[in-house]
């Protein structure tokens, strides 16, 4: 399995999609908790950092640093 590298600003694809229908979330904050916020509807959620490593499938697209 390869390693889950994320970073700021990154839109990731969660193993769950948002009931909105839509399944990318863009990181906008990291710490000991992860804030993603869903790309479809703007709801944005708060995850411990070791239950957002294991929910995240992928990084859909990678942000420029
Ligand atoms: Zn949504």
């Amino acid at each position: 399995m390869e390693a889950k590298v994320f970073g700021l600003n990154d839109v990731v694809e969660m193993k769950k999609q948002h009931p909105c229908g839509t399944n990318a979330w863009k990181i906008i904050r990291m710490g000991a908790d992860i804030r993603i916020k869903c790309e479809g509807c703007g709801h944005s959620v708060m995850i411990p950092r070791n239950e957002f490593t294991k929910k995240m499938k992928k990084v859909l697209v990678k942000a420029e640093s």
